[in-house]
């Protein structure tokens, strides 16, 4: 494994189509992810590589420690022992209601919908689970709600369920903003930022209808702010969805005061609310990324002293056990 991989001729073919009409088309976008073996690297780790074309694009292969590019290639310190849990939340044997289903807080359910991503982050609280995780079921899902009257809110999640086909992602949301206890369907994709053009007009349309439906995303980097991110999130907020960012913060990517100042305030020119910055999750594997808390104080404070509170997001960390986000 490398930090500056050496892409394979398969690879910089289909690199090559940027220009193409293809390109624009999510569904090209997927069939053409690129593995470890594009990147000429080895891959031995149980959750791969794998990255949309567009996303590998943004990326700066040839300099090393590119903040995109760590987002996806696979290192070396994945694979160092350390002292943290492969499942600190216990979602493979939480107190699921049923599989794939879970409650940790009372307003709020929260379901796996899909259990793959067009793009792997190395980053990922779920990165030793997604295999051994279980899709929720859309009816189990209904009568879980309906039983519990204290939920308000369903967080659609994964993997990414926006990787599912129009028809499947309608029916799950349609479900749900049917029953009326429910105010508000999070959708929890990482697809504004890796596969953008996964929002087309008639998606975007379709989902508008219940005047619902929330989507929750994750910009990690300025430079994923791009033209193509721009029209989806102008697309989302011309049809009144509203879209809200949490950052993951990720040594030597974002944790640069004025790298995250920059993010934060390009996420609100774009109309998307720079939500929360988390803290990594006490998951092993991703040491490499980890923070110390005292810089993400340091953080935090120069955030509120050079953005409005508009632009300004809380730092929290998720703890296991705990019952809400704990601000730092
Ligand atoms: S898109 Fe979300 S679930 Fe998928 S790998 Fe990235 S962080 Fe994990």
């Amino acid at each position: 494994m490398s930090r500056l991989p050496k892409l394979t001729p398969r690879a910089l073919e289909i690199l090559a189509c940027r220009d193409t009409p293809e390109w624009h088309s999510w569904q090209w976008q997927v069939a053409h992810t690129l593995s470890a073996k594009e990147f000429g690297i080895e891959d031995h780790s149980a959750f791969p590589l794998r990255v949309t074309p567009y996303y590998a694009a943004l990326a700066e292969l040839t300099v090393a420690e590119d903040p995109i590019a760590r987002q996806f290639l696979v290192a070396p310190e994945e694979f160092l022992p350390d002292d943290y849990s492969p499942d600190p939340f216990g979602e493979t044997a939480h107190a699921a209601i049923a599989p794939g289903i879970k409650q940790r807080y009372s307003d709020r359910i929260l379901a796996m919908m899909n259990l793959t991503c067009s793009t792997y982050c190395r980053h990922c609280t779920r990165r030793g689970l997604l295999g051994a995780a279980c899709r929720a079921d859309l009816d189990t899902l209904v009568a879980a709600v309906k039983a519990r009257p204290s939920v308000r809110e369903v967080l659609l999640s994964g993997g990414d369920p926006l990787l599912l086909p129009d028809e499947e992602v309608l029916r799950w949301v349609n479900a749900l903003t049917a029953l009326p206890q429910i105010d508000a369907v999070r959708l929890c994709t990482r697809t504004p930022v890796v596969l953008p053009m996964r929002w087309t007009d008639a998606l975007v349309k379709a989902l508008a209808q219940s005047g619902r439906v929330w989507v929750q995303t994750q910009f990690n980097h300025p430079r994923e702010l791009t033209p193509e991110a721009e029209q989806t999130a102008a697309r989302l907020a011309n049809h009144g969805i509203p879209v809200s960012n949490q950052s993951v913060l990720l040594r030597g990517i974002n944790d640069a005061h004025e790298t995250m100042a920059t993010l934060c305030a390009g996420l609100q020119r774009r109309r998307i609310r720079p939500y929360y910055i988390f803290l990594c999750d006490p998951i092993s594997g991703i040491n490499h990324f980890r923070t110390t808390a005292e810089s993400a104080r340091a953080l935090r404070q120069y955030l509120l002293n050079h953005l409005g509170g508009l632009a300004c997001p809380r730092v929290v960390a998720d703890l296991p056990d705990a019952t809400h986000k704990t601000d730092l």
